[in-house]
């Protein structure tokens, strides 16, 4: 009999990581739930007995990061999918950021799914399979105001990932970047704020202000759809790299191409005037993605 796969997902204990474990679960397919408070997990849990198994995490901690994988590999035989879902938010202008919030913001965001990646891909590249889903945000394809750490953490994920795919792709393995618009899972109440610059009021404030009085009914992403939509795309056999979800990410997006598409060729001339004249730049590590 062929045994169902092996998912492995950060931030299990609300929003789309939580979704996202109860869509698994219900196809038939084997969890590790993870979250740093695991009492969360148990109900869901308790529910799928032989196909799931709760492990607590925080993805910041390198030494319960090899612990969980450890554990998860030797009860299961294998992972077959990272999902690094977990993710924190923090609304600030840039000159506005805290160190300590700006690193916070990154350990979680950005090192935390690094580490994680590092140590699923000694046991996929053994068994020559396995997928690699990276959650980001529209917000990782475009920087916005009073956003910028976590923007920045979200586009670091993202370079991250387009290597990763680039490397992991030829040993018979799979990256995917999920590149989320706004989903009702209360995410930017439990983020951090800086406190306010008032020559901020009118960029990064508005924002600030717009995120928090926002009402949760009036954010069209349905967490239980991305969800599916994930399940999906893994199972799918051809690779997708990217999966946008969401009316608003789908937009924003194709309107960051279209306006790149004309800002790059306007500066097409310059570009290609600064190479040596006698050298023939053709295959680059640039146009090999
Ligand atoms: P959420 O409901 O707040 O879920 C985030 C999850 O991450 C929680 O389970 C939280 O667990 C966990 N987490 C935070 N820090 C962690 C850490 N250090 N170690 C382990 N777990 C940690 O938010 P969400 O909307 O589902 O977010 C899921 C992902 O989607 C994030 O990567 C987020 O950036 C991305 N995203 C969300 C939206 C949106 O509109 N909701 C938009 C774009 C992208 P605790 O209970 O332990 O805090």
């Amino acid at each position: 009999m062929v045994k169902s796969p092996v998912w492995f997902i950060t931030g299990c204990s609300s929003g789309i990581g939580r979704a996202l474990a109860q869509a698994v679960l219900s196809a038939g397919h084997r969890v590790v739930l993870t979250a740093r408070t695991i009492d969360t997990l148990q109900p869901l849990a308790t529910r799928y007995p032989g196909n799931s198994l709760v492990l607590p995490l925080d993805v910041t901690k390198a030494e319960q990061i090899h612990e969980a994988v450890t554990i998860a590999e030797s009860h299961f035989g294998s992972i077959d999918v990272l999902v690094n879902n977990a993710g924190v938010g923090y609304i600030a202008a840039v000159e506005e950021g805290q160190e300590e919030e700006i690193r916070w913001q990154f350990e979680a965001n950005f090192f935390g799914p690094a580490a994680l990646t590092r140590a699923v891909l000694p046991g996929m590249r053994e068994r020559g399979q396995g997928t690699i889903v990276n959650v980001s945000s529209v917000a990782g394809f475009i920087g916005m105001m009073g956003m910028g750490y976590y923007s920045a953490s979200k586009f670091a994920l993202e370079g991250l990932t387009e290597a990763l795919w680039q490397e992991i792709e030829p040993l018979g393995l799979k990256a995917m970047l999920v590149e989320l618009g706004g989903f009702r899972t209360g995410m930017a109440q439990r983020g951090k704020t800086s406190d306010p610059i008032s020559a901020y009021l009118q960029t990064a404030g508005a924002v600030r202000q717009y995120v928090q009085g926002m009402p949760e009914e009036s954010i069209a992403g349905d967490p239980d759809r991305a969800a599916i939509a994930i399940l999906h795309a893994v199972d799918e056999k051809t690779l997708t790299r990217r999966l946008v979800l969401g009316t608003d990410a789908y937009a924003g997006i194709m309107g960051k191409l279209a306006t790149l598409q004309q800002e790059y060729a306007a500066s097409e001339a310059v570009a290609r005037s600064t190479d040596f004249v006698s050298v023939d730049p053709g295959i680059t590590p640039f146009s090999l993605q």
